[in-house]
Order: structure tokens, then C-alpha cells, then sequence
């Protein structure tokens, strides 16, 4: 396609003089491609400009794919002058590196990975394809999606827009700092266990996780199997919606998607009122360690919900202290049975286990792989992993890990017959400092205090930003988020609820200064 010199002057006006890109949303992005104020491509270009102008300092991105990128736009651009109007068609979007890209490197920010190119997309890019997605490139996260913080990439950590000096969050730190810092519009990250909500709190953004099954794992590097969810990271639930049309759905290829209809999701947010609809707050999520300020985000928020005419009472999950302790069981045990693929016949060497090796050899195998194979959080979890389905041990830790699972999913079954949604803090904190946790793990894996839970119980929750509270040890506010839980295939509630609150408050009017 080709444009008059006017043209091109007056959408370059209207990008860089009267437009900041940073302040667009997918929606209004849509809008300005289909009023044809700029095209795909000028919007790609802008995207890479702002690339340029801040990733040395957020380092987001593993891998830049520039010439795809412009590629794709020029044919969004065909498509839109034929008169399509998908809402993603021709918006560039950044790609977690634990999602298959055909004839892209997919790291997994790993270094078993490093030089790995696939031969297949994953479902959700096919689908994101067909959307029509510019695709910028393949954004940091930690190795093999085990973080929370992207400290654990084996390449480099990611910084938060809102104070560089902190983690964006993980394991979809990237896909944080590549949307909250104006890179791009949307993120695909995945979560299996917080992922994309607790970077999305951390990066003041909506992370939607949706219901296990709802959106195909096909492709994705496989982690917790039986939690793992391809996740979206956006600036808005309208936008979170959009981006979850275009995903969702069966797949053969994936047995255990459902086969459920898919809503309509943007259509239901449209006619949705909230008049009536019972909330439910855990009281067991009133923890020690919960920030005052974060609880009073979050309280207030309830408030306001209550105002706009929800009913809101308090609920009961007695088995939450039990959640973090069970996760990370079967976590690291399927994340050892997972990882086991990696002997270095295909993929880099990784000192790889022999399930009936002793627990002692297979660390001294591991620990001299230093610098070639895993990095240290894969190697831990294959080791715990290990130790927790070996014989003599499964009864008392997978078994039983997974008998407490059962009694979670129960516990949020019987709050779901009284209420509609479950409102809960994202993360006992905001974002902290890189290196505050990173010497040690527990305290890492006790942020997962909220978001454990709903990971093993398979449900859709969403984390919207409803604050901002300032560190002690900090210069400046950072965002808050708290959780709306849904119940099973109810995404459609939880987005809307989201996109009511977001519509009376005023956190999405703050910006990063980046
Ligand atoms: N903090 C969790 C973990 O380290 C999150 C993982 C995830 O959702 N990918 O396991």
C-alpha cells in the first residue's frame, strides 16, 4: 500500500505531535487504524521508535522481529482498506518467550533454549495471526516461567516502568513492562500460578487469567501442566475481553480445553449491570503480612462496588493457608517430570535426570552443569520435584498435596453458592526492589499467597489496579491490584465487573513517567 506525502504528514502529525502512544489502548488504537488517522505500519514504527527510546532501561524484550512486524502491519493495512474491522487487526502486541513462534527463537528465557527455533506456532498465535496481531517480538519472563520477578531469567531482569529500580513482577515480567511502558498495546504471558496477574498489580495493568481449559496450552513450553494458562496482559478489561475473543476455545490439538460455547464477552460488558450481584470477600485473606495501605485499596474498592449497587458479604476459604504449600508440591513435581525432556539429544544440555537416580547424586550433576544447563530456580524445583514423586515419599507429599487441592476447589465451590465473584488483594505487597527476595526463594514463593489457590482450583480471575501506595523504602507510588475471582467460565462477569470499576475510578489515568 502506498500513502500521499500528505497523508503521511498528517498521520505523523498526528502520532508523534498530537498522539502519544503511550496513551492508546487497543480500543482507541482500532479506532484510529479504522478512521485511518495512521496506519498499522506508522503504528509499528512508533511501537519500535518508543522501543528504541526505552528498553535499555526496561529490557522487555529478548527478541525484536522488526521485518515480521512490518510485514504483518502492511497486510492488516490491506485488510482494513477491504473494510475488516477485527479489534486487533493491525495492533501490535509482544509475545511472552515460553509461547511457540514458527521460525522464531522461543527461549523460554532459558539457556537449555537459547538457540531453539520452532517449526510450529502455538494455538493462541494462530489464532492471534488470524486476528490480525503485529507481533513486536518475544518479551524476558523468568526461565521456564518459574518467578516472580524475572530475576530467574537465565538473560536479565526486567525493570517496572514506575521505578526501574523495581521488578516488574513474574514470571510475565516482559509482558508487563513491554504494555505499562507504552511498547505495545497487549501481551499473550501465561499463568500458572500468578503470573500475569501479579506482574499486572505489580505494573498497575489488567491481567486476566482465564479458566484452565478455556484457551489452548498447544504450544506453550509446558510448566505446571495441570495449571498452566495462556494469559493476557492489557490496559483495560474492554481490551482484556478483546484479546480473550480472539483466543478462547476448544482445541483438538489440546484435550483438555472445553468445548463450552465461548461468550460474548465485549457484548456482555455492553448491557452488564452490576445491581444485585453478590461479592464475596475471603476473610481468611486478612493475613499478617498483608500491606494496611494495600488492604484499604482494597477495601475501598469493595466499597465502591458496593456503591454502584453490588452486594458485597464476607466469605469464608478455610483452607487458604494451605494454598502455597500445596502449589509448590505439585508444581515442582510436574515441573521435574516436564523439564525431564530437556537431555540434550534435541535441546542444550542439561545434566538431565534419571527418575531412579538418588536425590544427592543428581545434585552434584546438576550443580557442576553451572552456566550450560539450568539455572538455579529449575534446578531446585527438579530436585523438590523429584524428591516429592519418588517412591517412599509420594504418599506423603504429591498424594497428599493433592488431597489439600481438592479441599481448596471445594472451599471456593461452597463460597460460589452464596456469591457471584470473589474479590481479593493481588500480592501482600507492591512491586519490591531487584534483589530484595532473591536470595531467598521462600520469601519469593510467599508472595503467591493469593494467587496459589485459584491456580489449583482452575478458575478465571482477573487483577485490575485499584491504588497506588507508596514504599517505605520507595520515591514513588506504585500501583496496587486486586483479584476479581470467578467461577468456573465465568470470565464474562469478572471482566465486566472489572470494566464498571474501571469506568468509576481513576487509576488508569496515571502513567508511568517512562
Ligand atoms: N510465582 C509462581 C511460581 O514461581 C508463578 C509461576 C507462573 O505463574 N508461571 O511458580
Amino acid at each position: 500500500m502506498t500513502y500521499r506525502k500528505s497523508q503521511i504528514d498528517i498521520a505523523f502529525n498526528k502520532i508523534f505531535k498530537t498522539m502519544d502512544i503511550k496513551e492508546l489502548d487497543i480500543r482507541k488504537a482500532g479506532e484510529g487504524l479504522r478512521n485511518k488517522d495512521f496506519s498499522s505500519v506508522e503504528l509499528t514504527k512508533a511501537c519500535f521508535d518508543r522501543i528504541k527510546e526505552t528498553d535499555g532501561k526496561l529490557k522487555s524484550f529478548i527478541t525484536l522481529t522488526q521485518n515480521v512486524a512490518l510485514q504483518e502491519a502492511a497486510k492488516a493495512d490491506e485488510r482494513i482498506q477491504a473494510g475488516d474491522s477485527d479489534m486487533l487487526l493491525g495492533i501490535p502486541a509482544s509475545i511472552k518467550d515460553v509461547i511457540l513462534t514458527k521460525n522464531i527463537i522461543t527461549t523460554a528465557a532459558s539457556n537449555i533454549l537459547k538457540n531453539y527455533i520452532p517449526a510450529e506456532d502455538a494455538t493462541v498465535i494462530e489464532k492471534l495471526d488470524t486476528a490480525g496481531m503485529v507481533m513486536l517480538g518475544k518479551v524476558n519472563c523468568d526461565a521456564f516461567a518459574h518467578g516472580s520477578s524475572t530475576e530467574n531469567s537465565d538473560f536479565f531482569t526486567s525493570h517496572n516502568p514506575w521505578d526501574l529500580d523495581r521488578v516488574p513482577g513474574g514470571s510475565s515480567g516482559g509482558s508487563a513492562s513491554s504494555v505499562a511502558g507504552g511498547q505495545c498495546f497487549y501481551s499473550i504471558g501465561t499463568d500458572t500460578g500468578g503470573s500475569i496477574r501479579q506482574p499486572a498489580s505489580f505494573c498497575g495493568l489488567t491481567g486476566l487469567k482465564p479458566t484452565y481449559g478455556r484457551v489452548s496450552r498447544y504450544g506453550i513450553v509446558s510448566m505446571t501442566s495441570s495449571t498452566d494458562c495462556p494469559s493476557i496482559m492489557a490496559k483495560t478489561a474492554a481490551d482484556a475481553a478483546a484479546v480473550l475473543q480472539s483466543i478462547a476455545g476448544e482445541d483438538k490439538k489440546d484435550s483438555t480445553t472445553s468445548s463450552s460455547p465461548v461468550d460474548d464477552y465485549l457484548g456482555y460488558m455492553e448491557k452488564f449491570d452490576i445491581k444485585g450481584l453478590r461479592i464475596g470477600i475471603p476473610k481468611e485473606y486478612c493475613i499478617d503480612g498483608l500491606n494496611a495501605d494495600i488492604k484499604k485499596c482494597v477495601q475501598d474498592a469493595a466499597t465502591k462496588l458496593q456503591e454502584l449497587g453490588a452486594k458485597v458479604v464476607e466469605v469464608s476459604l478455610p483452607h487458604t493457608q494451605y494454598a502455597v504449600p500445596t502449589y509448590y508440591i505439585i508444581t515442582p513435581s510436574e515441573v521435574s517430570s516436564n523439564l525431564a525432556k530437556f537431555d540434550g539429544i534435541r535441546f542444550g544440555y542439561s545434566a538431565q535426570s534419571d527418575p531412579d537416580t538418588p536425590v544427592k547424586d543428581l545434585m552434584e550433576v546438576y550443580m557442576k552443569s553451572k552456566g550450560q544447563g539450568f539455572g538455579s530456580e529449575a534446578k531446585r524445583r527438579i530436585m523438590i520435584g523429584t524428591y516429592a514423586l519418588s517412591s517412599g515419599y509420594y504418599d506423603a507429599y504429591y498424594l497428599k498435596a493433592q488431597k489439600v487441592r481438592a479441599l481448596i476447589k471445594k472451599d471456593f465451590d461452597e463460597a460460589f453458592g452464596g456469591v457471584d465473584m470473589i474479590i481479593a488483594p493481588t500480592a501482600p505487597s507492591v512491586a519490591f526492589k531487584i534483589g530484595e527476595h532473591s536470595d531467598s526463594p521462600l520469601e519469593m514463593y510467599l508472595g503467591d499467597i493469593f494467587l496459589s489457590a485459584v491456580s489449583l482450583s482452575g478458575l478465571p480471575a482477573v487483577s485490575v489496579p485499584c491504588g497506588f501506595v507508596k514504599p517505605e523504602d520507595g520515591k514513588i507510588a506504585m500501583p496496587v491490584g486486586m483479584q476479581l475471582i470467578g467461577k468456573s467460565f465465568d470470565e464474562k462477569t469478572i471482566l465486566s465487573v472489572a470494566n464498571i470499576y474501571e469506568k468509576n475510578s481513576t487509576w488508569l489515568s496515571q502513567k508511568p513517567a517512562i
